[in-house]
């Protein structure tokens, strides 16, 4: 089917960032690249009217499509059945609130599950973070971003301008920069360039820790005050003893002057070890 021939909505709601694709190329493309090992399903997170879901429901022999806005589902039906395709289940939700575990056991029982999306991007963070951490078993997750962000999210860590956010990206997987995608490929048109890029998921986590969620709220900690040494940030958000906290930065060989974009994962790792382990910190932790 060709994209303009599709049935359009009233008028996109720009609250829940819809700029549909246009480009059927573009779909294409984000289909092709979102395959995974054995993988024969597909989370599509915002269908909208259909243009990644046509292509993906060619690609794989299942495509499970969460969308938030009720206008929208029955345009996306009637785009699907005029493609004649029967293999999408689309669920009216919020992906932020659906419960995920409970959907794959239904939907994906027994099967490869990868997950790819033209995400709205006030939810880009909050959404990959959800799906990283998750349980789900995903083998890979595409999506197209905010070039800008996607950029920021393939550096390599120890880069200048990178997030607590860059750090559970690496801890999960391998981020792979795909592809821009030019502002005329979408209507209506949006302010911001857009690219796509795939997270390959690790077998196992990048390190190894005693506790992430200590290690990620020291992440957190060091980042929220970023142009501050990670020390000064550490003892005063989280009541670490200074004196301490620079004996573990010594034995580490973590400089005590280094802000957090100067750490990696393995230092963040082995500071977090280091603080559970040989000093029990975590209960002097004010959180
Ligand atoms: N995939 C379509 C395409 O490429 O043309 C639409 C992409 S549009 C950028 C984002 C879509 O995500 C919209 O259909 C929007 O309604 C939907 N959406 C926004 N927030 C959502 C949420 N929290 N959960 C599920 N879908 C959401």
């Amino acid at each position: 089917m060709n994209l303009s021939e599709m049935k359009w909505c009233s008028v996109p709601k720009k609250s829940l960032g819809q700029n549909f694709l246009i480009n059927k190329g573009v779909a294409k493309k984000i289909a092709e690249s979102s395959r995974g090992p054995d993988c024969s399903a597909v989370l599509e997170i915002g269908p909208g009217l259909g243009a990644l879901t046509l292509e993906l429901a060619r690609i794989f022999k299942k495509v499970v499509a969460v969308e938030i806005d009720k206008d929208l589902i029955a345009p996306l039906s009637v785009n699907l059945n005029a493609a004649a395709i029967s293999n999408v289940t689309i669920i009216n939700d919020d992906i932020l609130k659906v419960d995920l575990e409970d959907l794959f056991e239904k939907e994906f029982e027994g099967m490869n599950v990868v997950c790819a999306s033209n995400l709205p991007y006030y939810i880009t963070s909050s959404v990959l973070v959800r799906l990283l951490e998750s349980d789900l078993g995903l083998k890979a997750i595409t999506v197209m971003m905010q070039k800008e962000v996607a950029l920021r999210l393939c550096a390599e860590l120890k880069t200048k301008g990178l997030g607590a956010i860059s750090f559970c990206v690496r801890y999960y997987s391998v981020p792979k920069f795909l592809f821009s995608v030019s502002r005329g490929s979408f209507k209506p048109v949006p302010k911001i360039e857009s690219a796509v890029v795939k997270f390959e998921m690790l077998d196992r986590p990048l390190v190894e820790t005693a506790d992430k969620e200590f290690m990620f709220a020291l992440i957190k900690a060091g980042f929220c005050q970023r142009r501050k040494m990670l020390l000064n940030s550490l003892s005063h958000s989280m009541g670490f003893d200074r004196e301490k906290l620079e004996f573990v930065f010594a034995g580490l060989g973590i400089n005590r002057l280094a802000r957090p974009e100067q750490l990696d994962l393995v230092d963040f790792a082995g500071l977090a070890n280091r603080l559970l382990g040989d000093f029990g910190f975590k209960e002097g932790v004010k959180l």
